[in-house]
C-alpha cells in the first residue's frame, strides 16, 4: 500500500497546557472532551497526535534553575510520554484503538517511533500518539509536529490553542481592535515573528509545502472540525 493515504489524514498538536488545563498535571475533564472530538472522526479521517508537556516540565525553564540543560530536556519529552498515556486510555474509554509511538525506547509502555507502522495503524483506524517528542535535546514538540507531519504524509497540521481561536493582528489581550485573520503565509509568520508555533516548525511546512491551521480549542466541536477540514481558525500557507 502507498504511504500516501487516500482519505484526510492530519497531525493534531496538542500542547501540554492543553492537558493541564492551566495548571500542572493532568485535567481528564479535557483530555476527555478532546477524545470524545477525536473519536467522533475515526472512518472519517486518519489523525496522528503529537502531544507537549509543559504542563509538567519545560527544558529551558529547569535549565533556568540550575539544571543541565539537555537532562533538563529529557525530563520534558517524559512529560509528554505521561500526557501521550492520558491521551490514550481517554480515548481508549471512549472506543477508539490507538498506539503511542514514543522517539524514547521503552518498551513496557509504548511502541518505538517506526513512521511506516505509525501510517499502517492510521490506515486500520487507529489513532497514533507519538511521545518523547524527537527525543533530542534542544528540540520542540512544535517542531516535532511539523516533522512527523511531513514523514507520515499528513495534510495538514492542526495547532489546537487554548484561549485564542487562530492569529490575530495583535494581541487581542492587549489590542481590542485586532482582527482574526483567515489566512496567514508561512513568510508572515516567520516575518512578524508570529509565536503560535516555533520558526522551526514553520519553516519546515513552508518548505515542504504543509498547510496548518491554528484554531481554538474552546468553540463547541472544534476539534472534530479540524480534523474534518472545514475552514475554522487561521489557515498558514506557502
Ligand atoms: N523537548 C525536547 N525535545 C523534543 C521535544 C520536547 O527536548 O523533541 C523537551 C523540551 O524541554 C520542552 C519539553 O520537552 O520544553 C516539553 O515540550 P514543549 O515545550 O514543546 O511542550 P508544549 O509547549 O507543547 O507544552
Amino acid at each position: 500500500p502507498s504511504p500516501h493515504p487516500r482519505r484526510r489524514r492530519v497531525l493534531l498538536k496538542l500542547s501540554g497546557e492543553v492537558f493541564g488545563g492551566g495548571k500542572v498535571g493532568i485535567d481528564t475533564s479535557v483530555v476527555r472532551q478532546i477524545a470524545v472530538q477525536i473519536a467522533s472522526t475515526v472512518g472519517q479521517a486518519e489523525t496522528a497526535v503529537v502531544v507537549g508537556g509543559g504542563n509538567f516540565f519545560r527544558g529551558a525553564e529547569l535549565s533556568g534553575a540550575g539544571l543541565d540543560r539537555s537532562r533538563a530536556d529529557y525530563m520534558g519529552m517524559l512529560g509528554t510520554v505521561m500526557n501521550s498515556l492520558a491521551l490514550q486510555d481517554i480515548l481508549e474509554q471512549e472506543g477508539v484503538d490507538t498506539r503511542v509511538q514514543s522517539a524514547i525506547e521503552m518498551a513496557q509502555v509504548a511502541e518505538n517511533y517506526i513512521p511506516r507502522r505509525a501510517i499502517r495503524h492510521m490506515e486500520k483506524d487507529r489513532v497514533v500518539i507519538f511521545g518523547a517528542g524527537a527525543g533530542l535535546p534542544y528540540f520542540s514538540t512544535d517542531t516535532v509536529a511539523a516533522q512527523r507531519a511531513l514523514e507520515v504524509h499528513a495534510e495538514e497540521v492542526l495547532v489546537a490553542k487554548n484561549g485564542v481561536d487562530g492569529v490575530y493582528t495583535a494581541d487581542p489581550k492587549l489590542d481590542p481592535t485586532a482582527e482574526r485573520l483567515h489566512h496567514l503565509t508561512y513568510d508572515e509568520a516567520l516575518r512578524r515573528d508570529i509565536r503560535v508555533m516555533d520558526q522551526t516548525a514553520f519553516s519546515l511546512c513552508k518548505d515542504n509545502n504543509v498547510t496548518m491551521r491554528v484554531f481554538g480549542m474552546q468553540g463547541e466541536g472544534n476539534v472534530t472540525r479540524a480534523i474534518l477540514g472545514e475552514e475554522i481558525g487561521t489557515r498558514v500557507t506557502a
